[in-house]
């Protein structure tokens, strides 16, 4: 939890590091493939709401891709087990389009 919030920090500092930003993404998703609510704990929904950038990233490595799908199929497994994740995923997507 403290390398993810730690690059999260230095990620908002830092726009336009590429590759603090990929780096990021690739701890991001380990976190996130480990956590079991990605959205109804503040803490955890900081770093899922900033990952969903991972959806628009050009990925080309075939393990990165692998990584992907299994990091989309959690979020669905996520927002289909927790009433709670879905409410705040929500807000949190309106959130972001507002960015
Ligand atoms: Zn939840």
């Amino acid at each position: 939890m403290d390398e993810i919030k730690e690059l999260l920090a230095r990620k908002m500092m830092e726009e336009d590091n590429e590759e603090l930003a990929s780096r990021f993404y690739n701890v991001g998703m380990d976190f996130l493939l480990n956590e079991r609510c990605w959205w109804c704990k503040p803490e955890v929904k900081e770093i899922s709401k900033e990952m969903m950038y991972v959806f628009s990233l050009e990925l080309n490595e075939g393990d990165a891709t692998d990584k992907v799908f299994r990091f989309k199929r959690k979020m669905e497994d996520n927002l289909k087990t927790c009433g709670g994740c879905i409410t705040e995923y929500v807000i949190g997507k309106r959130e972001l389009r507002e960015k």
